[in-house]
């Protein structure tokens, strides 16, 4: 954390003495940025790998440091949006700054949808068009604008842009190919007046079913047979149960999302109490952790934001089933003997539980583990492997806990007010 730098700092000159790089504080970290001058009009603007352009005239040092200071904020979406690009797709940066005008750019909007596009500059435009050209989308801009710009304005129209080509992948205009049922209703408003898509699975089966795949849709498997109506009739008695499964998954969306931006702008992962950086690899045919970084082999550059979850994940779980359980049996090591004998370790993905034990000496941890703090684990290991004696939680089962544990009342607590299946 840097506090108190007012001013950004200039670290680098060029040879006539003008300002070259410079480096700006923001609360979470410095970013550096390399600073482009001349030019006729007065602007000032980021561009691609903290670059900042301050155009009209040369001005000193300190003019500089006083725009800096000025448009910092304004910035710091910039930054964030390329830190987060250059994630999930290395190599975006160097491509958004070529200039090739027959360069595919590549670029996911709002984050996850990939597209391909071109950029076709003329110095008599005066605004940006965005069209569909032989199978891809073509920015038509004013001269002047940096890819980057190109970027932020295809971005901005994001939303359109989706609808616009899903439409086209689908092959015929939306109208057509999805008449509404006019009998059954294509989504339900809740009490809380939040309103969820309902997607209707009629099969061979006997009884209707209602499940949730994400805070948006509700999905209700029903016998072929039976009427829409009649479905529909069940599904509304259903509605405490939708409401409160739709703030459920919210809450898991919601931490995911600032899982995954915490993670986009500190490219780092705690694991084990020691912070690793992320780092995408399209050389290395594996993926893994490592005392310093985790590396993600990836080999499609253009993976969505779930796609690099999902090898995320993978990784961080394959490595933790050994790394806990080495931690796990050293403080079985401490504890012996038991009642029962310790037979296997898993790791386990459970929605409620961080750990568990059977009376076969089957030991279960949550994978989450390697996301808490020593204190924590401690706990967690002292609590399963003094099953292993007490297989209840009477009191002598707390007493053995704490025999072993002594400030366990602390990380219990610390455990229990984390969710768990954050990713
Ligand atoms: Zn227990």
């Amino acid at each position: 954390m840097v506090l108190g730098r007012i001013f950004p700092k200039i670290t680098k000159f060029y040879l006539d003495g003008s300002p070259a790089e410079a480096e700006i504080a923001y609360p979470d970290k410095v970013r550096r940025v390399h600073i482009r001058l001349g030019g006729q009009e007065e602007q000032i603007t980021a561009g691609p790998e903290g670059v900042i352009y301050i155009t009209k005239g040369y001005p000193s040092a300190l003019q500089i440091k006083w725009a800096l200071k000025l448009q910092k904020k304004k910035f710091l979406p910039y930054f964030k949006f390329f830190e987060a690009a250059s994630l999930a797709y290395p190599d975006v940066s160097a491509r958004l700054s070529q200039q090739d005008p027959d360069f595919v750019h590549h670029s996911a909007l709002e984050g996850s949808y990939p597209v391909r596009y071109r950029i076709v500059r003329s110095s008599r435009r005066k605004n940006t068009q965005i069209a569909f050209e032989g199978g891809l989308l073509v920015v038509h801009c004013p001269a002047r604008l940096t890819d980057f710009e190109v970027e932020l304005e295809l971005q901005k129209s994001a939303s359109k842009i989706i609808q616009f080509l899903e439409k086209m992948r689908r092959g015929a205009p939306a109208a057509e190919k999805e008449p509404a049922p006019a009998r059954a209703a294509s989504s339900i408003r809740l009490a809380d007046g939040a309103e969820v898509q309902i997607i209707w699975q009629p099969g061979k089966r006997k009884s209707i079913s209602i499940s949730m795949p994400n805070s948006e849709q509700l999905l209700v498997k029903y016998p072929s047979r039976t009427s829409r109506e009649k479905v529909m009739g069940w599904v509304l008695s259903q509605q405490a149960w939708i409401q409160k499964k739709r703030q459920n998954s919210l809450g898991k969306e919601d931490s995911n999302r600032v899982f995954f931006e915490k993670l986009s702008s500190e490219q780092e992962i705690t694991l084990l109490d020691v912070k690793r950086k992320v780092r995408l690899s399209s050389v290395r045919k594996e993926s893994g952790v490592f005392d310093d970084e985790i590396v993600l082999w990836v080999k499609d550059a253009n993976l969505t934001r779930d796609q690099f979850l999902e090898v995320l994940v993978k990784t961080i779980k394959k490595w933790a089933l050994t790394a806990l359980q080495e931690e796990f049996e050293l403080k079985l090591a401490q504890m012996g003997p038991f009642r029962y004998p310790y037979r296997k370790f898993f790791l386990t993905s459970a929605k409620t539980r961080w750990g568990s034990c059977s009376s076969r000496g089957h030991i279960r941890i949550h994978w989450n583990a390697v996301f808490v703090t020593k204190a924590e684990r401690e706990y967690l290991y002292t609590h399963e492997a003094a099953h292993l004696t007490e297989m209840n939680h009477s009191s002598r089962f707390w007493q053995l806990v704490e025999v072993h544990c002594p400030d366990y009342k602390r990380a219990r607590a610390m455990l229990h007010s984390r969710t768990l299946g954050f990713l």
